[in-house]
């Protein structure tokens, strides 16, 4: 037997345990385990009946992702082959599912004759999630044994349901309340008592009454609007429209072309590059997986303001107590009333209780002077952005926090060496840049400066995997990196946007071409919902500050207008009292007009295939100087940086990873036409692409 299952009879019934930590993923020794243990229990005539179960935690998570990309996860049996030697057991076969069952773990459980389950059970098919479907005859036995409508919820959205989900739609036989192993036992037994033999759920029809071709072609149609540019979804149908109208084995057969049709689209591997880029961020070469780290048992931000309250929130949240210190009562309510209003909602859509939420406030502790900071292991400032204010607190904080305490600030522009440098400490200092809203939002941009200490980088890194964020290292030690690797890259993005009007796109074209794409946001909405006074501050003040800057004037038209978005109800477009969807203004589109004349502009008229590329390469090209600068450490970190933080669609994989999908020559190609046109300036093609052009490799290898 293999050391990823155990074997035992019980007075007749055969117990198959799984015991591959941590998921029992289903990896070539679990997979042969279990054919191993079913064709034992099959071939002793003392056996009358034999169930499958897992850990407590995990009953399966499914395929194992050690195994991805090696050549293990070809070794037989396959799932599919343990899974048709179920389909031939002659004895009762029952599954007990304790925790998850997720993906080939769920299809390992519906191969089985019943199923019983804890009340805590989850049970998932997230394949799609991955661009994929279940490929084990998922499609084909879930429909069978829960009602259509239902299985491709499940499968679509690839979200779990829970046991008393599954038990009403028959997919769970029976909810154990005690032991899982003795109810099982107790279960199997009583099926044998009442002389009922195995249920192959392959020999089952449907669940489904109706009219076929309407229920799916509305399906198809339905799935084609919400899920445009995924293919998954679609093919997820029609292997369930395969499940009512043909055989088994033929709907089988379908559904695995089908899953290899999908593992080579450009969705698919973007989503797995999603997956993986995740799962490397906190992995720094110089910064070990065993460096010592610092504990963080209690913490202090400075600022209630919108980032403060969100970040009080997220260490709140995951049971680190915070001091939230302001200059001002009257800041200090505002910031904790923002604070309350903010839990209290989540409990109002019921995704967070009561008791909850008084928990998490009762950790956030109100205060008016930075010496409450004196016992906190981690300081986070989040002040106005100004380098003189911000160096004034850090002056402040080295008198008063304590030794071996992190000192973190949230800018977003400025250079955290210089705040770094007022201290005697700096190499406790380090950024710590969330987003807004700083408890949704995933993205962490881990600065690190020129003296950050390796510990403080890898208990930051350990801290924001804790607080449910994905951090992503921007490294400013060599050189500075304006806006760090998002906000740099940003930038040029929201340039594009401005010429793309001026040469003649309107903004909503542009906001259209960007969505349709799968952008969540196109940037002329984005800009009017931020205010787009911000970034008309900065420039002022840049303008001031060196004769040579310059800026789509464009921009600065809209704002001069008194546009400053939704603020002032009227932006890029204008809005009804209280209500945010823009419309369409014939005022704004005269300023923009004015605007062309006055550089001298004959609007002409831009596709949307131009506008995405402009978009989306303005981006790559700033990422291959970022990543050439080595302020990302690779070229997954900034896809991931877009993937979580900007609203990037997952299944374009970021946009290094989108450049790399499209062929870096061609990319080259149309960075290099754009060169050549307007504005093109700001089009210098980044060395590291011309490159990697040239010897016809990718950013991501
Ligand atoms: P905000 O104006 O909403 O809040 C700042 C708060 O800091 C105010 O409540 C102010 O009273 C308080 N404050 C100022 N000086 C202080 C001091 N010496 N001691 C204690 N409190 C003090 O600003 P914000 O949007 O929360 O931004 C804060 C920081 O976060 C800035 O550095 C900003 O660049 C950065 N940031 C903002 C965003 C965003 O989307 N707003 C995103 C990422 C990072």
């Amino acid at each position: 037997m293999s050391e990823a299952t155990q074997y035992s009879v019980h007075d007749g019934i055969a117990v198959i345990t799984m015991t591959s930590p941590p998921v029992n993923g289903l990896g070539y020794a679990l997979r042969g385990g279990l054919m191993d243990c079913l064709k034992k229990a099959a071939g002793d005539p003392a056996v009358k009946a034999a169930i499958i179960i897992g850990s407590a935690k995990a009953f399966s998570g499914g395929a194992d992702i050690r195994e991805f990309n090696t050549p293990q996860k070809d070794i037989p049996p396959s799932l599919p082959e343990v899974n048709v030697f179920q389909d031939t057991m002659t004895k009762l076969l029952v599954a007990a599912i304790g925790g998850f069952a997720l993906g080939g773990g769920l299809e390992l459980a519906l191969a089985c004759h019943y199923r019983v389950a804890l009340g805590r059970a989850l049970f998932g098919l997230p394949e799609v999630k991955l661009g994929i479907l279940p490929g084990s005859g998922g499609t084909q036995r879930l429909p069978r044994i829960i009602p259509v409508a239902e299985a491709l919820s499940m499968m679509i959205s690839g979200n779990p349901i829970p046991a008393d989900k599954a038990r009403e739609y028959g997919l769970v036989d029976e909810i154990v309340a005690g032991d899982l192993l003795d109810g099982a036992i107790a279960f199997a037994r009583k099926l044998l008592a009442d002389g009922k033999g195995p249920r192959r759920m392959r020999d089952m029809k449907a669940k489904f009454d109706g009219d076929v071709a309407s229920f799916f072609d509305d399906a198809l149609a339905r799935a084609a609007r919400e899920y445009r540019g995924q293919p998954a979804p679609l093919e997820i149908i029609k292997c369930v429209r395969d499940a009512v109208t043909i055989p088994f084995d033929d709907g089988q057969a379908e559904s695995w072309k089908r899953v290899q049709m999908l593992v080579n689209t450009v969705e698919s591997k973007a989503l797995r590059h999603m997956f993986f880029g995740e799962r490397q961020t906190t992995k720094i070469p110089d910064v070990p997986d065993d460096t010592p780290q610092r504990a963080i048992k209690s913490a202090a931000v400075i600022g209630a303001g919108t980032m403060g309250g969100g970040i009080a929130m997220s260490l709140a949240n995951a049971g680190i107590p915070v001091a939230l210190i302001e200059m001002k009562q009257e800041a200090l309510d505002r910031g904790l009333g923002n604070i309350t209003r903010n839990y209290a909602s989540t409990v109002s859509k019921g995704r967070l209780t009561q008791q909850k939420m008084d928990e998490h406030i009762a950790l956030i502790t109100p205060a008016l002077d930075l010496a409450a900071t004196k016992d906190a292991d981690l300081v986070i400032e989040a002040v106005f952005e100004r380098m003189d204010v911000k160096q004034e607190v850090f002056r402040k904080l080295d008198a008063v926090a304590k030794a071996g305490a992190i000192l973190a600030t949230n800018t977003s522009t400025l250079d955290v060496n210089r705040i770094a440098a007022v201290t005697k400490r700096p190499q406790d200092v380090i950024g710590l840049h969330f987003f807004s809203p700083a408890n949704v939002m995933r993205l962490l941009e881990v600065v690190r400066a020129a003296k950050t200490g390796k510990d403080v980088l890898a208990t930051a890194l350990s801290l924001g995997k804790k607080i449910g964020k994905v951090p992503v290292v921007a490294d400013i030690s060599k050189s500075m990196s304006d806006g760090f690797i998002g906000n740099r890259m940003l930038e040029k993005y929201m340039h594009q946007s401005l010429y793309l009007v001026e040469e003649g796109a309107s903004p909503a074209q542009v906001d259209k071409a960007a969505t349709d794409w799968g952008l969540a946001m196109g940037p002329f909405t984005m800009g009017d919902m931020a205010g787009l006074d911000i970034s008309w501050d900065v420039r002022k003040r840049r303008y001031a500050e060196s004769p040579d800057f310059e800026f789509p004037r464009v921009a600065d038209r809209i704002c001069e207008a008194g546009r400053l978005g939704q603020k002032t109800a009227k932006g890029w477009y204008r809005y009804e009292p209280g209500k945010r969807k823009p419309l369409p203004d014939p005022e704004a589109d005269a300023i923009i007009a004015a605007c062309r004349k006055e550089i001298g502009l004959t609007p002409r008229a831009i596709s949307n295939e131009e506008t995405v590329e402009r978009l989306v390469y303005a981006l790559t090209n700033e990422g291959a100087k970022i990543l050439e600068e080595g302020i990302a450490l690779r070229a997954s970190d900034i896809d991931i940086t877009y993937l979580m933080g900007y609203g990037f669609p997952h299944y374009r994989g970021g946009p290094m990873f989108w450049a790399d999908a499209q062929g870096l020559d061609r990319v080259l190609a149309r960075i290099e036409a754009f060169h050549k046109g307007y504005r093109g300036e700001h089009w210098k093609p980044a060395p590291l692409l011309v490159k990697l052009a040239a010897e016809g490799k990718k950013f991501n290898t």
